[in-house]
C-alpha cells in the first residue's frame, strides 16, 4: 500500500469542490476509488532531547481517519492504483533489462543474454479461434473427420471471427470441453512453472558440466514472469530470462551461457516438465505446456520489436489486466448460488462452477479452489520474479514516499510552515484500521498540501 498523507487531512487550503480523482497532482489517496482510512497519532520527536516537537491526531482532522491508497492492481476496482501499480511494474521489468543505475543496477545488464518466452496451456478441447494468415482471416475450425461430437454438436466452424467477438476462446462443445482438466490446469501453473525452472537449472549444470549444486557458482538464472488470461479462460506466462555472473554485483555470464543456449534451455525444459495429479474419477492428469512455445530474444533500446521498452511495456500491461479479461470475476465468491448470477459468459460460469464442485473434494483441498473459482482456479501473483532479477515493488514505493515526503517538506516550508530537519528528528505514528472509503470532508480535505507519512 502507498502511504497516504496524514497531513493532508489537516483542512488548509479549503476548496469547495471535490477534487478531481484523476489528477496527477494530488496524494495517490486522494486518487484511489476505495482507501483505507486509518485512525491513530504521529508524534516528531527531538532526537536529543526526546521532546515531542509535533504532535499529530486523526482525531483533529474533519473526518477523524488518515487515507491509505487500496493499492489494488485491478483497474475494474482502482484505475488510479492499478496505474501506479503499472508504472511500478514496468519500472521493475525495465530495470532488469537496462539496469537502473539509481537504484543500483548496471546499464551492462544490457549486454547479458536474455529471452523472452510465452509457455502456453495444454488443449482441453477445441475453441472458437481466430485464425489469422499474413492479412487474410481463415476460417475458425475446419480439419475434421467428423461432422458432429457425441452431443450433436457441429465439430467444426468455418467462421472467420472478427478480434472481438464474444465466441472467441467459447467451446464449440461445452459438455465435450475437459472443465476439470482446465481448471486443474490453472491450479497447478504456479507450480509448474517451478518445476520447469529446477529443469533449466539443471540443463544449465550439464552444459557447464558441474553438479547442479555448484551452478551458482559458475552462472546464475534469474526471471521475471507475468500470467496472461487467454480468452479461453487458461492462463499463459509471459517470462523474461537473465543469465548473469555468479556474483551478486550481477556481472556478464561466461562467454558459453548465450542468449541462443538460453533459448534452448528454456525450450527444452517447457518440453521436459510435467506434474502428476489426478483427476476427479482417480484416472492420472498429467499437467504439461501446450505445444505452443514462443521464444525470441530481447535487443536493447526502444525502436522495434522485441526490444526492452516494449517487452517491459507489454509485460507491464498484462500485469494489470486481472481475470475479468476472461470472463472471471474480480472478487472472491461466497457461495454457488453467486456463480449463476454473475455477469459472465457460459464458459467463465462452467469454469467457477468446476472450481466450486472440485473445492469441495477433500482430495483437491490444498489447491483451495473455492476460494479461487473468480480466478478460475489460478491462485498465483500476476507478477513474480526471481530475487535478483531487478529492484523489488517495496524499494519503488519507497522511494516515492520519499519523494512526496520531499516535496511536501519543501511546500510547507516555502507555506511559511514549522518543518522538522529529519536527521535531527523522528516520527513516531500508530494507526488503526478504521474502515474503507472516502468521506467527504476528506474528499475536500486531500485537496491540501500533504504534510506526513502514514505508518
Ligand atoms: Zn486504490
Ligand atoms: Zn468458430
Ligand atoms: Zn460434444
Amino acid at each position: 500500500m502507498d502511504a497516504a498523507i496524514p497531513g493532508a487531512s489537516t483542512p488548509r487550503s479549503h476548496s469547495l469542490s471535490v477534487p478531481d480523482a484523476t489528477s496527477a497532482s494530488l496524494p495517490l489517496a486522494a486518487r484511489c476509488s476505495a482507501p483505507i482510512r486509518l485512525a491513530g497519532e504521529r508524534l516528531t520527536v527531538d532526537r536529543k532531547t526526546g521532546e515531542i516537537v509535533e504532535r499529530f491526531a486523526s482525531a483533529d482532522t474533519p473526518d477523524g481517519v488518515v487515507l491509505v491508497a487500496c493499492g489494488n492492481r485491478r483497474s475494474s476496482r482502482c484505475p488510479s492504483c492499478s496505474t501506479t501499480y503499472r508504472r511500478d511494474a514496468y519500472a521493475l521489468v525495465r530495470a532488469g533489462l537496462a539496469g537502473d543505475e539509481v537504484r543500483g543496477l548496471s546499464t551492462k545488464l544490457a549486454d547479458h543474454p536474455r529471452v523472452f518466452a510465452t509457455l502456453t496451456a495444454q488443449s482441453f478441447g477445441a475453441v472458437h479461434r481466430r485464425v489469422v494468415r499474413g492479412a487474410s482471416t481463415l476460417p475458425c475450425r475446419t480439419r475434421t473427420t467428423e461432422a458432429t461430437c457425441a452431443h450433436g454438436r457441429p465439430a467444426s466452424c468455418r467462421i472467420r471471427h472478427g478480434q472481438d467477438e464474444p465466441a472467441l476462446g467459447q467451446p464449440l462443445c461445452p459438455d465435450c470441453y475437459d472443465y476439470a482438466g482446465a481448471v486443474l490446469w490453472n491450479a497447478h501453473a504456479g507450480a509448474l512453472w517451478r518445476r520447469t525452472t529446477i529443469a533449466m537449472t539443471r540443463l544449465l549444470a550439464a552444459r557447464a558440466g558441474v553438479p547442479r549444486s555448484e551452478i551458482g557458482e559458475r552462472v546464475r538464472l534469474s526471471f521475471v514472469k507475468v500470467a496472461e488470461f487467454q480468452t479461453r479462460g487458461l492462463v499463459h506466462l509471459h517470462v523474461i530470462l537473465r543469465l548473469d555472473g555468479p556474483d551478486p554485483k550481477l556481472t556478464a555470464p561466461p562467454t558459453w551461457a548465450t542468449p541462443d543456449l538460453l533459448a534452448e534451455i528454456v525450450a527444452a525444459s517447457a518440453a521436459q516438465t510435467s506434474l502428476r495429479t489426478s483427476r476427479p474419477d482417480g484416472t492420472p492428469f498429467l499437467v504439461r505446456w501446450g505445444v505452443q512455445l514462443d521464444i525470441r530474444p530481447i535487443g536493447a533500446g526502444a525502436e522495434g520489436e522485441g526490444t526492452d521498452v516494449r517487452v517491459a511495456g507489454y509485460l507491464a500491461k498484462y500485469a494489470t489486466k486481472a481475470a475479468e479479461n476472461a470472463g472471471g470475476a474480480d472478487r472472491r465468491l461466497r457461495s454457488a448460488y453467486e456463480i449463476g448470477r454473475l455477469a459472465v459468459t457460459d464458459h467463465a460460469r462452467a469454469m467457477m462452477a468446476t472450481c466450486w464442485a472440485l473445492g469441495g473434494d477433500p482430495r483437491y483441498e490444498h489447491l483451495r479452489l473455492r476460494a479461487w473459482a473468480h480466478m478460475l482456479g489460478f491462485r498465483g501473483h500476476f507478477l513474480t520474479k526471481a530475487r535478483r532479477y531487478s529492484v523489488t515493488f517495496g524499494a519503488l514505493r519507497t522511494s516515492r514516499v520519499r519523494f512526496r515526503m520531499k516535496l511536501a517538506f519543501i511546500a510547507r516550508a516555502l507555506a511559511g510552515e514549522t518543518v522538522f530537519d529529519p536527521d535531527s528528528t523522528l516520527v513516531i505514528g500508530r494507526f488503526a484500521f478504521a474502515g474503507v472509503g472516502i468521506g467527504f470532508a476528506s474528499q475536500i480535505a486531500a485537496a491540501g498540501p500533504p504534510g506526513g507519512l502514514a505508518p
